[in-house]
């Protein structure tokens, strides 16, 4: 591939929000000594196998590609792959490997010699979803992993002139009793917003639309009850749906956006992501390790 080629040819750097660098292909294997051979050095021929077509065999395929396509929503929020950001070398590897879904769990193909089901007793097939989202035995990181994330979004928006609530009880107009993660609002102009961020395993695009009709149906009944409580004239909900491998839909994006929050936040989410869904894995792989 030649420098100044489109990324058309290069999809999934194209994809994930990287720039193709043809030197990043060159190495000693293909010019061992530049003194006998000062002419430019050649691209390893192995590098440039990549086509439009094997990849969206990659995207179609059940296991490895599963979640991939959340990646190119919004592609500024892969820089890690590239930089690393704050992640030490080993995580940023768990990281890569957990993105193609490689990470070894039970139901990669060759990893195991005890069946496919869950190693700590649960009755399912040990996927990377499930350590991630559902085995009992990552229960309390996953639960930190989100306060973490509530934190990082109410500390941002307080930044922005909202007073700010988190984990509050409310009720509901059939009488329920619900837990809001976050309540923001404007005492001058009496609006406020419900925002309830929620991390699962990514699957497919439409994912974070789902999530956020799922969490009107839930908070939107307690809407009343936060406009007579805080003399609010408006409450809207947002369901933010934010990847378990540090993937960002474009609807986070666009709320983001819409209340000025800084690209820090979302980056910070994205590390914050990344490094407690690495605990989790090495903790179902290595308990109290
Ligand atoms: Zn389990």
């Amino acid at each position: 591939m030649s420098p100044g080629s489109s990324t058309e040819s290069y999809p999934t750097f194209a994809r994930i929000g990287l720039r193709e660098n043809p030197g990043k292909n060159l190495n000693q294997v293909t010019c061992p000594d530049r003194d006998l051979n000062p002419g430019r050095l050649v691209s390893r021929p192995d590098a440039l196998t990549v086509t439009p077509q094997s990849v969206r065999g990659f995207l179609k395929e059940d296991r490895r590609g599963k979640g991939v396509e959340m990646y190119s929503e919004v592609t500024a929020a892969n820089s890690w792959i590239a930089n690393k950001k704050g992640l030490s070398t080993s995580e940023w590897i768990s990281s890569l490997k957990m993105t193609a879904n490689l990470a070894a769990v039970r139901s990669v193909p060759g990893r195991s010699l005890d069946g496919t089901r869950c190693r700590h007793g649960c009755p399912e097939i040990e996927t990377l979803a499930h350590v991630l989202g559902f085995c009992e035995q990552g229960l309390l990181l996953r639960n930190s992993r989100h306060h973490l994330v509530r934190s990082k979004i109410a500390a941002a928006l307080r930044n922005k002139g909202w007073i700010v609530e988190e984990e509050i009880s409310c009720l509901a107009e059939n009488g329920s009793t619900r837990r809001v993660d976050i309540l923001a609002y404007n005492a001058d102009t009496k609006q406020g917003i419900i925002v309830d961020p929620t991390i699962c395993f990514e699957v497919e695009c439409h994912q974070s639309a789902e999530v956020h009709l799922e969490k009107k149906s839930i908070y939107e009944p307690t809407v009343n009850y936060f406009k007579l409580k805080y003399a609010l004239i408006h409450v809207e909900v947002f369901g933010l749906l934010i990847g378990a491998r540090g993937t960002i839909p474009a609807f986070f994006e666009e709320f983001r956006r819409q209340f000025v929050l800084p690209t820090s936040l979302r980056d910070d989410i994205v590390i914050i992501m990344l490094k407690k869904s690495c605990q989790i894995l090495i903790n179902h792989m290595v308990p109290h390790y």
